[in-house]
C-alpha cells in the first residue's frame, strides 16, 4: 500500500497499523512498551565561562572551580550567628563550597587577565582557569598581561605550570609594590603565629617559585596605587586581606566594572555581616574596614562589581539591606554578550 492514496480516511497508515499491531502482540506477552533506550548521562559540566560587554570592552569571567573552606575560618561572630547566615542561603558547613574564579578583559588593543588561579597546586576541584579560557575562544600565548590581586595560591598558582614554565609566555605580570615588597621582601615568617607558619612557609616559596621566571626575563612589573598598568584599568590598592590587595576598575565608554579580589570570601555571611573578617586577612581589622567602605561605595554607586570567590561568574551589584548590611544581586545569564 502507498501512502497517501487513501488521504485522511484514516488516523494511521497501514505501516503504523502494523507497528500498533505488533506492540499490541508484543505487550500482550508482558514485554515494555517504551521503544527508546534512555539516553546515556552525560557526566561533566558546562565550560565555566561568562561573557558580557563594557563598553568597547569584552569581559569574560573564568571558573578556576572551587575550594571549601571551613565556616570556623570566619571571625567576630559566633558560631551559631554564622550557621544561621550559611543555612539563611542553603550553604554547607561546617565546609562552605567558595568559587574560585578570574576575569578576561579584551580591550580590543590587549588581552588581559586578572588573577592567574591555581593550577594544579591545589587539587582536583581547582585548575580550570585554562580548559575555560580555551573554551572561551583565546589562548595563552594571546595573553598580554596578568593583572594580580595579591599573591595568595588560588590566585598565582596558575602563572607556571608543571615544569616551572610560564603559562603565559607572552605576558608581563603587574601587581601592586606594595603586594610585590610584602612577599618578596619584608615579610617575616618566623614572626607568624606558629599555628600559621609552615601554611606561611609554602606560600612564599609558591611566590617566589612563580614570580622566578618572569623576573627572569623582565617580565614582573609593580605599579603604584592609582596608576593604570594597561589603558583603561586602574589599580586601587585597599590593603588589609594583604598589605598590597588591589582592586581593578575597568572602564570603557562610561561603563565601569571593580573587580574587587578577595574582598568577599563568604557571600553567605559577608553581605550581611561585613564586620565577619576570614583568617586568611594579614590584618583584619583592615580588611573589615575596606570592605565596609566598599559595599557603601558600591552600594550608593550602583558599581558593577567582580569578586573572585563570590559563586560564578561573581558578577553583580551590591545594594544596602538594613544597617551596615547588604545584598548581593547577580547578573542573569544572556546568550547575547552585552
Ligand atoms: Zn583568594
Amino acid at each position: 500500500m502507498v501512502e497517501g492514496v487513501i488521504p485522511m480516511r484514516f488516523p494511521f497508515s497501514f505501516r503504523d497499523g502494523c507497528i500498533l499491531v505488533v506492540i499490541a502482540t508484543v505487550s500482550a506477552f508482558g514485554l515494555p512498551l517504551n521503544l527508546h533506550a534512555a539516553a546515556p548521562m552525560v557526566k561533566s559540566q558546562a565550560p565555566g565561562y561568562y561573557r558580557m560587554m563594557l563598553g568597547q570592552f569584552e569581559i569574560t569571567a573564568l571558573c578556576d572551580g572551587f575550594v571549601e573552606l571551613d565556616e570556623k575560618l570566619l571571625r567576630n561572630a559566633s558560631d551559631s550567628e554564622i550557621d544561621g547566615l550559611l543555612a539563611r542561603m542553603f550553604v554547607g558547613k561546617p565546609k562552605m563550597r567558595t568559587s574560585v574564579n578570574a576575569y578576561l578583559i579584551n580591550t580590543g588593543a590587549k588581552l588581559v587577565v586578572v588573577d592567574a588561579g591555581s593550577g594544579n597546586a591545589l587539587g582536583a576541584a581547582l585548575g580550570n582557569l585554562l580548559p575555560n579560557l580555551k573554551a572561551a575562544g583565546y589562548h595563552p600565548a594571546q595573553v598580554d598581561a596578568v593583572l594580580l590581586t595579591h599573591l595568595h595560591p588560588d590566585h598565582i598558582a596558575g602563572l607556571t605550570d608543571a615544569a616551572g614554565k610560564p603559562v603565559f609566555p607572552n605576558a608581563v605580570v603587574y601587581l601592586s609594590k606594595a603586594e610585590n615588597d610584602y612577599w618578596l621582601s619584608t615579610i617575616d615568617v618566623e614572626k607568624a603565629p606558629p599555628a600559621f607558619r609552615q601554611h606561611l612557609e609554602m606560600a612564599v616559596k609558591l611566590v617566589r617559585g612563580v614570580a622566578a621566571p618572569y623576573h627572569a626575563s623582565g617580565k614582573w612589573k609593580t605599579f603604584a596605587d592609582g596608576n593604570q598598568p594597561v589603558a583603561g584599568i586602574k589599580g586601587l590598592v585597599i590593603p588589609g586581606h594583604t598589605p598590597g590587595h588591589t582592586a581593578y576598575e575597568i572602564t570603557s565608554d562610561n561603563q565601569s566594572l571593580l573587580v574587587i579580589g578577595d574582598v568577599v570570601h563568604s557571600m553567605a555571611v559577608q553581605f550581611a555581616r561585613p564586620d565577619v573578617a576570614v583568617s586568611f586577612d594579614v590584618d583584619p581589622q583592615q580588611a573589615v574596614t575596606a570592605r565596609q567602605a566598599l559595599f557603601k561605595h558600591a552600594a550608593q554607586d550602583n558599581l558593577l562589581v567582580a569578586g573572585m570567590h563570590i559563586p560564578f561568574p561573581g558578577i553583580g551589584h551590591i545594594r544596602a539591606d538594613g544597617k551596615e548590611a547588604y545584598a548581593w544581586v547577580p547578573v542573569e545569564y544572556s546568550p547575547v554578550p552585552k
